[in-house]
C-alpha cells in the first residue's frame, strides 16, 4: 500500500484568519491568550482537512516563520531580544519585527534580517550566529502541537528543519565572508540538541519525523557534503530514535544523489513534480535501484508551487510500475510544503468556469493525492469517475482556444535578433537624446509612483464594484494626475511621471489588461509574517487587445513642457510575480509578455513620449538555485527585456528600475539590457554598491537612489550631496541621475514633497560644484 503524506499546509488560512489575528494582537486589540486560541483553532482545522492522509504534518504551522520557530526550538535567539522583559511570545515577535506589543515605544530592537526562502517568494527570518553561539533545546512548541494532533487521533509526523539546512540559512554576524566553513564549526554544538529533540519525539510515540534538507538540491562543496554524512551518522547513533524522512524539494538532487544514498536515514523525499522530464524519471529510478530495500522513497509528484491540476492518468502510468516495485515503501506527497499555493479554489467566484476547471489549490491538491493513493492501492476503477473528469479537464486545457492563440505563436516565431537591438550604440544615442531632451547635468526624476492616498484607493475600489461610472473614475484619476504633475513642476524636477494613481499593483494592473491572464479573489500566498501576495495566473498566450497606459501618460504630458516618462512593468517581472503556465517553457511565456510590452512601448513613443521606463524589480528573483543554471536564465530574461525595450528610435530614452543593490554577480547581464538609464537602490549602502558598476566600466547612465523611501525620515540636502559626491567618484558625473531608491506610493505627500525638495536642491548644489 502506497502511503500518503503532506510536507506542510498554508497556515495563513483560507480567509487570512492568521493575518487578522496577528495584526489584531500587534495592535493591542486581542491578548496573547486569544491569539494562541485562534492559532490552535486554525491548526486543527487544517489538520482536519488533511486527515485522510496517512501522515499529517505537525510543526509546519507558525505564528510568523518556520525558520524563526526552529531558532526558538534550538535556543538560538539574539540576546538583544531576550534581554528585554516579557514572555517568550514577546521575544518571538521582537526577533521577527523589532518589537512586541508589550514593549514601550522606545524599546525597539533591530529586527532580524529577512531573506528569500530559496527561489520562492516566501521570506524567512535569518538565524544569527557568532563564534560563541550555543544551542539549547526548547521542545515546548513541538511537543504541545504533537500532543494536540495525537489527541485528535491523527497520525502525527513532526516537521523540522534539518541541521545542515538550518546552518546554511543562517548568517555569522561578525564575519560574513568566511561564512560557510565557520558555520559548519557550529555543527558539533548543534547535533546534541537535535538528538535530544528526536528522543523527545520517540518518547511521544512518534514513528516518523520529517527533516527538511532542501539544500540538497543546491551545489554543495566537499565540506558540506562531508558534514551531511557526519551529522546524520551522529543522529542515527541515538538510542531511541523515530524513523527519519529527509525531505528535499525545489529541484533535482543531481550530483548530490550519491550523498543522499549513503545517509543513514529511513526514508528520502524528492521533488518529482517534473516527472514528465526524462532526467527526473532517471533520478527516481536510480534511487529506487540503489537505495537499500528497507527504506522508504517518498515522491513529491504534485507540484506544491503552482496552481495547475495534475495529470493524474499520466502520473498513474508512471507510478504504477514503481508502486509494484516498492509497494509499502512508496510514499506520495506534494513536491514541497503547500505554503506556496492558495488554500481553496472553491472560494473563488469570479474565475471563469472553464479556466477554474484547470486549477487546483492546496485543498484540491490533497484530493488529487488521495485519488492517486486510491488508484494505486485499490485500482483505477475505485476512482474511475474522478480520473475521467481529470482527463477531461487536462484535455480541455491542452486544446482550449483560450490558451492557444495562433497569432501570438506566429509573432513569437517571427522574433529576430534585430528586434532586440537599438539602431546605434549607447554613446551615439546618448547624444541624440541629450539634444532632444535638453536636460541639465544630474537630471532629477522619480521611480514612478506618488502617494496612494486613501482617496485614490477608495476611488479605485468604488469603480471596481460599479459604484463609480467610467467617466467619473476617469475624471477623478485625471485630477490626481494633474495634482501630481503640478507638484513635480513646483519641485522643479526635470523628468516627470504621471504618478501611477490608477494602479493597484504593478503586475496586476498590466495583467488585467492583457489576454491570457486570470485573477483570483482569495488566492493569497504568504510572503512574510502576516503579509500575503495574490499572484495573478498566466493561463494562456499573452496578447494586448489595446493600448494600456497611452491615454493616462498623454494626458499627463499635455499638462507640462517638461519631458514626461512613461511607466511600464517589464516582462521578466510580470513573469516572476505571477503563477505561470506549465505547458510551455517559462522563457516562451516571457517572450509573449515581451511582445505585448513592446507594443505598448512603441505606442507610447508614437504618442510623443520620449522617455519610457520599464521596471524589472524581479529580474534577480528568477535566478535558479544552482549557479551553473544562472546563465541560461539570464540569457533569456535579458533577451526578453531587450525585445520589449529596444524597438524604439535612438532619440527615445529607455529607463529601467531595479529595487535592490546586488549587481556584482549579474553585472554583465545588466549591461546587456542596454537600457539608457538604470535606477537602482543604493542609499542605505552609502553608494558602496556602485562598485559593481565602476569595476565593470558600466557604460550607460545610472540613477543610484539617494534616499531610502522605506523610512518616513526626510533626508538632509547635505546627506544627499555627500552621497552624490561619493557616486561621482565612481561613475562619471555626466552619466549620473538623481532619484529616490524606489517608488513613493507608500509615503504621504508631506514626506514626499519635503524629501524631493531636498533632493532637487542637492542636485543644484552638485551642478555648481562638479
Ligand atoms: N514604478 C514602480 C513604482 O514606482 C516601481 C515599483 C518597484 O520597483 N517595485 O511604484
Ligand atoms: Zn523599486
Amino acid at each position: 500500500m502506497a502511503q500518503l503524506h503532506n510536507l506542510g499546509f498554508p497556515r495563513i488560512g483560507a480567509n487570512r484568519e492568521l493575518k487578522l489575528a496577528l495584526e489584531s494582537y500587534w495592535s493591542g486589540q486581542i491578548d496573547a491568550q486569544s491569539l494562541t486560541a485562534q492559532a490552535i483553532e486554525l491548526r486543527q482545522k487544517h489538520w482536519q482537512q488533511q486527515s485522510n492522509l496517512d501522515w499529517v504534518p505537525v510543526g509546519d504551522f507558525s505564528l510568523y516563520d518556520q525558520v524563526l520557530d526552529m531558532s526558538f526550538t534550538l535556543g538560538n535567539i539574539p540576546a538583544r531580544v531576550t534581554q528585554l522583559e516579557g514572555s517568550e511570545l514577546d521575544s518571538y515577535f521582537r526577533a521577527a519585527r523589532g518589537r512586541s506589543p508589550a514593549d514601550q515605544k522606545d524599546h525597539v530592537v533591530p529586527a532580524a534580517e529577512m531573506t528569500k526562502w530559496f527561489d520562492t517568494n516566501y521570506h524567512y527570518i535569518v538565524p544569527e550566529f557568532d563564534n560563541e553561539t550555543e544551542f539549547k533545546l526548547n521542545p515546548t512548541r513541538l511537543i504541545a502541537q504533537c500532543r494536540e494532533a495525537q489527541q485528535l487521533g491523527l497520525k502525527t509526523k513532526p516537521v523540522i528543519i534539518g541541521p545542515l539546512t538550518y546552518l546554511w540559512l543562517g548568517k555569522l554576524k561578525q564575519n560574513q565572508s568566511i561564512n560557510d566553513q565557520e558555520k559548519l564549526n557550529l555543527l558539533h554544538n548543534l547535533l546534541p540538541v537535535y538528538q535530544q529533540l528526536l528522543t523527545e519525539f520517540a518518547e511521544l510515540g512518534i514513528d516518523w519525523v520529517q527533516i527538511d534538507e532542501p539544500i540538497l538540491v543546491t551545489e554543495l562543496n566537499k565540506a558540506w557534503q562531508e558534514a551531511f554524512k557526519t551529522a546524520y551518522q551522529h543522529l542515527s547513533n541515538s538510542s531511541r530514535l523515530p524513523n527519519l524522512l529527509i525531505t528535499t524539494y525545489f529541484g533535482r538532487l543531481k550530483e548530490n544523489i550519491e550523498l543522499v544514498k549513503q545517509l543513514p536515514v529511513q526514508g528520502i523525499h524528492l521533488d518529482a513534480s517534473n516527472f514528465k522530464c526524462e532526467t527526473t524519471r532517471h533520478e527516481v529510478s536510480e534511487l529506487i535501484n540503489d537505495f537499500p530495500k528497507n527504506k522508504v522513497i517518498s515522491l513529491g509528484i504534485i507540484n506544491g508551487r503552482n496552481i495547475w491540476k495534475s495529470d493524474l492518468n499520466q502520473l498513474l502510468d508512471w507510478l504504477e510500475p514503481i508502486h509494484s516495485q516498492l509497494s509499502d515503501r512508496l510514499w506520495l506527497a506534494p513536491s514541497c510544503s503547500l505554503l506556496h499555493v492558495p488554500v481553496d479554489l472553491n472560494n473563488e467566484q469570479n474565475i471563469d468556469s472553464e479556466i477554474s476547471s484547470w486549477l487546483a489549490f492546496a485543498k484540491q491538491k490533497l484530493l488529487e493525492l488521495e485519488t492517486l493513493g486510491s488508484a494505486l492501492n485499490n485500482g483505477r476503477d475505485s476512482v474511475a469517475e474522478i480520473l475521467a473528469n481529470n482527463k477531461e479537464a487536462i484535455d480541455s486545457r491542452n486544446l482550449s482556444q483560450r490558451v492557444h492563440n495562433e497569432a501570438v505563436k506566429k509573432a513569437v516565431a517571427a522574433i529576430n535578433s534585430d528586434m532586440g537591438q537599438r539602431d546605434s550604440h549607447y554613446q551615439e544615442r546618448a547624444q541624440n537624446q541629450r539634444k532632444k531632451l535638453n536636460l541639465p547635468k544630474f537630471p532629477t526624476t522619480t521611480i514612478g509612483s506618488f502617494p496612494q492616498t486613501q482617496e485614490i484607493r477608495r476611488t479605485r475600489r468604488q469603480f471596481k464594484i460599479g459604484e463609480l461610472s467610467q467617466d467619473d473614475y476617469q475624471l477623478a484619476m485625471k485630477q490626481e494626475i494633474k495634482r501630481c504633475v503640478q507638484e513635480q513642476e513646483l519641485l522643479e524636477l526635470d523628468v516627470l511621471v504621471h504618478g501611477e494613481a490608477e494602479r493597484n499593483d504593478m503586475v496586476e494592473y498590466f495583467g488585467e489588461q492583457l489576454n491570457g491572464y486570470a485573477f483570483t479573489q482569495f488566492g493569497w500566498v504568504q510572503s512574510y509574517g502576516s503579509r500575503c501576495v495574490k499572484p495573478p495566473i498566466i493561463f494562456g498566450d499573452i496578447s494586448r487587445p489595446k493600448p494600456i497606459t497611452v491615454d493616462w501618460t498623454s494626458y499627463a504630458k499635455s499638462l507640462t513642457d517638461k519631458p514626461m516618462k512613461g511607466m511600464l512593468t517589464g516582462p521578466v517581472t510580470m513573469l516572476n510575480w505571477s503563477f505561470v503556465r506549465d505547458d510551455q517553457p517559462r522563457s516562451e511565456t516571457c517572450l509573449q509578455l515581451a511582445l505585448a510590452i513592446r507594443q505598448e512601448v512603441l505606442d507610447l513613443e508614437s504618442a510623443g513620449i520620449n522617455i519610457v521606463q520599464i521596471d524589472e524589480p524581479a529580474l534577480r528573483e528568477g535566478l535558479p538555485l544552482r549557479k551553473n543554471e544562472w546563465q541560461t536564465y539570464l540569457d533569456w530574461a535579458v533577451n526578453a527585456f531587450r525585445l520589449s525595450a529596444n524597438g524604439v528610435q535612438d532619440e527615445t530614452q529607455i529607463h529601467t528600475h531595479m529595487c535592490y543593490s546586488e549587481f556584482n554577480d549579474i553585472i554583465q547581464s545588466i549591461a546587456d539590457l542596454d537600457a539608457d538609464v538604470i535606477t537602482i537602490e543604493t542609499s542605505r549602502s552609502d553608494m558602496e554598491l556602485l562598485t559593481a558598476f565602476e569595476n565593470f566600466n558600466y557604460p550607460n547612465e545610472i540613477g543610484p537612489g539617494v534616499y531610502d523611501i522605506h523610512s518616513p525620515n526626510i533626508p538632509f540636502v547635505s546627506d544627499i550631496t555627500s552621497l552624490l559626491e561619493k557616486a561621482s567618484e565612481r561613475i562619471s558625473a555626466d552619466r549620473l541621475w538623481v532619484n529616490p531608491d524606489c517608488g513613493l506610493k507608500t509615503r504621504n505627500w508631506q514626506e514626499v514633497t519635503s524629501s524631493l525638495k531636498n533632493m532637487v536642491s542637492a542636485a543644484k548644489v552638485l551642478r555648481e560644484n562638479i
